[in-house]
């Protein structure tokens, strides 16, 4: 059970004397949101940190990315998700390092710092480049709203920029209009499937003086199908309802270098574009690795069952940066639902532990993932889902149950309003409001 003993601490954030048990939660992702709630209104102070001011729904980031959704319709204040909590306070900005000796981690400076009892670790993934010569530099990620908005922009300044040579009378630079998306997984089909409707539906109606044929998605992944994830029958459908949209696929196909104008794969073939989106891989956060504990491939760390750090009980990591145990072979995936379950776990535990009736501090026994399935859409009309039985559902009703599911994920009401409006306007119309360069 928590240690209540932490007495006169002034704690620099919540500026007065505490005696009660502090929980810091670090990141207000998915995993860092579902312990954060647990904990709202318990005989503890908990600090909510993170460095953006808002959580963001990564899932829909490519609908933001593709001018579908408006990018506060995907992110929510943290703030104001834990208004009615007295006892959670937020604070903005960058864990920069943790020092797990001394209880405490660093916001931005050295001067920032925040003293923990318990510690959550939930900062989530980044993009990994495998170290692939130009990706850094040129290839755009999809992991933020600040990425998402980048890559719309790029987008529609390429258009305008054709549009503006086309008036010149010059020749329609190809690398301006094709965009090279490297992974095959459910962001790289599902962003596929969003830029090529973009293309078709809205903006070849923008642009009616620029040779639409000459605008290319192409689809590269480096294994032998899409969505490897998945049942062989459901990659199969993917595929072919992205060809019949008009994406060019290169499965077994590896990105080898890339620069300003051109993607360079492993066989020699080259695609002229100025616009590889990397959505073939990620890695933990690198801040989970600078506390030189053990990991495994990815830089995910190694966790006990309780989802604790081996050898320090008070550490708790969750989420895309924590390797848990699933099957005897296999790590719980690095998706939302894994990490709103550890979340929740890690918040029933702490929170239990701080419970005044002593008959509530009770253990919950190691942590258990249960498997939701997988779900992906490609384009309008089409979703795939296959469910842990085995069952599996496609075309219209997997393109509603994915809607469904990512309504109901949503955070906030307003949101998900939005969301649903949007969907709604953008189905019936075919438009896309939200494409807007923004400067
Ligand atoms: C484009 C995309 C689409 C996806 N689609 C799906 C899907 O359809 N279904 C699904 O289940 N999963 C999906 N995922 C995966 C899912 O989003 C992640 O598995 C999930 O977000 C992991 O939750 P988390 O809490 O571990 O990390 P995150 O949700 O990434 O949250 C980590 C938080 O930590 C913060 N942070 C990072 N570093 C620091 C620091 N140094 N100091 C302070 N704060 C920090 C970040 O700002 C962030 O808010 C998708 C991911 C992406 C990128």
């Amino acid at each position: 059970m928590m240690d209540q003993a932490r007495s006169n601490v002034i704690d620099p954030h919540l500026k007065r004397r505490s005696k009660r048990p502090h929980i810091v939660v670090v990141g207000a992702g998915f995993g860092g949101l579902a312990a954060a709630k647990k904990l709202a209104n318990i005989e503890a102070d908990v600090t909510v940190v993170d460095r953006l001011n808002h959580h963001t729904f990564q899932p829909l980031l490519y609908q933001v990315a593709t001018a579908g959704l408006a990018v506060d319709d995907v992110c929510y204040a943290t703030r104001g998700i834990f208004k009615k909590a007295k006892n959670i306070r937020v604070r903005h900005g960058a864990v920069s390092e943790i020092d797990l000796e001394n209880k405490r981690l660093f916001i931005g400076d050295e001067n920032d710092v925040l003293e923990y009892d318990k510690l959550i670790l939930a900062c989530g993934a980044v993009t990994s480049d495998f170290g692939i010569e130009g990706v850094a530099d040129f290839g755009f990620g999809l992991k933020t709203a600040a990425e998402a908005i980048n890559l719309r922009n790029h987008i529609l300044t390429n258009f305008e920029r054709v549009a503006r040579y086309n008036s010149l009378n010059a020749d329609q630079s190809p690398e301006l209009t094709t965009v090279v998306v490297a992974g095959g997984g459910p962001t790289g089909v599902e962003l596929a499937g969003g830029v090529i409707e973009l293309f078709d539906r809205v903006l070849s109606k923008d642009f009616p003086d620029i040779d639409m044929s000459k605008a290319r998605v192409v689809l590269v992944e480096a294994g032998p199908r899409l969505l490897s994830a998945m049942n062989e029958k459901l990659s199969d459908k993917a595929r072919k309802r992205l060809e019949k949209m008009g994406v060019e696929i290169m499965v077994n196909s590896a990105v080898e270098l890339v620069d300003e104008n051109s993607v360079k794969l492993q066989d020699g073939t080259v695609l002229h574009s100025n616009t590889l989106v990397w959505a073939a891989g990620v890695k933990a956060n690198p801040l989970g690795q600078a506390l030189g504990v053990e990991t495994v491939a990815g830089g995910r760390i190694v966790v006990d069952s309780d989802l604790s750090l081996p050898g320090n009980p008070d550490v708790f990591v969750i989420g895309d940066v924590a390797a848990t145990k699933w099957l005897d072979d296999k790590l719980v995936p690095q998706m939302a639902t894994g990490a709103i379950q550890m979340g929740e776990y890690v918040g029933d535990t702490l929170r239990r532990s701080v419970a005044p009736d002593t008959s509530e501090q009770t253990d919950i026994g190691p942590f258990e993932y249960k498997d939701k399935g997988a779900m992906a859409t490609v384009g309008r009309n089409t979703g795939l889902v296959e469910l842990p039985n085995g069952l599996r559902v496609s075309g219209w009703a997997g393109w509603v149950a994915w809607l469904g599911l990512h309504v109901l994920m949503l955070m906030g009401f307003r949101n998900r309003a939005n969301v649903m409006v949007n969907w709604a306007w953008n189905y019936l119309t075919y438009d896309r409001g939200s494409r807007i360069i923004v400067e």
